[in-house]
């Protein structure tokens, strides 16, 4: 049985699952009438977790709010686990999505050759 707690691994893969659907563009109501089921569902997002790991991320970014706020706090080490995930998950998705450097706006891929935001042209690196 996976101890939820202590999947630093699922906890980092839901956090970042959590930050890209934050990333999507939302749809408003004339968009959601004229896409099919089919196209709706397409764009719905990925759940390959199960809902406890939502629910202790909801609890680790809680705890990093009051620890971030001057808390002394004595965590436990699934918490320092825990913690440690969310991190390496912002890492790892400010890396493929990186800020535009004009209005900071994380992009829909590192690839982007314009900000989808502000439309700020973006250099090719290299
Ligand atoms: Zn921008």
């Amino acid at each position: 049985m996976i101890v939820v707690s202590q999947d630093e691994k699922g906890l980092k893969g839901a956090m970042l699952e959590l930050l890209e659907q934050e990333l999507q563009p939302q749809l408003d109501a004339d968009d959601v009438a004229q896409l099919s089921d089919e196209a709706l569902a397409d764009r719905a997002p990925a759940n390959n977790y199960s809902p406890g790991y939502f629910v202790r991320i909801d609890y680790l970014l809680q705890l990093e709010g009051m620890i971030a706020a001057g808390a002394r706090l004595e965590l436990f080490a699934d918490e320092i686990t825990g913690l440690r995930a969310i991190k390496l998950a912002r890492a790892e998705f400010a890396r493929e999505h990186p800020a535009c450097g004009n209005c900071g706006e994380a992009q829909y891929t590192r690839f982007a050759r314009r900000c989808h935001a502000c439309s700020t042209e973006f250099r090719k690196a290299g």
